[in-house]
């Protein structure tokens, strides 16, 4: 996997981590403790002093935000549609161990869809 940056742009902070494709993951700023912003490319990550600097990123963040929430929120709620799907024809069978483990098993993959893609439910994102 190839590293990407993340980045704060209230506390002009950066880091180096995992490329997580935009989805959300659990690195925080180290100031402020929220979230961190995934670069896309290779920016130039400019000083903590550069005012103009951070203000380019803090608008590019801005401006690329709705996009990549609506698309990752729109391939969560297809990936969740897919496995409630399975879900629903695997409880339909006659109770077996397979069953049971491939139950189990989509249940973990449900629960890391709605933390990667939906913010831990989607029950949470209609309240707000
Ligand atoms: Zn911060």
């Amino acid at each position: 996997m190839s590293n990407r940056t993340y980045i704060c742009v209230e506390c002009r902070t950066a880091k180096r981590a995992e490329a997580a494709g935009g989805l959300k993951t659990d690195l925080r700023c180290s100031s402020c403790g929220g979230t961190l912003w995934e670069l896309s490319h290779r920016w130039r990550i400019p000083k903590k002093a550069d005012k103009k600097g951070w203000e380019e990123l803090a608008e590019i963040v801005a401006q690329s935000r709705p996009a990549r929430d609506a698309f990752i929120q729109a391939r969560g709620e297809s990936k969740l549609a897919e496995i409630d799907r399975q879900i629903e024809a695997f409880s339909a069978r006659k109770p077996s161990e397979k069953r049971e483990k491939f139950l189990r098993d989509l249940a973990r993959e449900r629960s890391q869809v709605l933390r990667q893609y939906l913010d831990g439910g989607v029950e949470l994102d209609s309240n707000r």
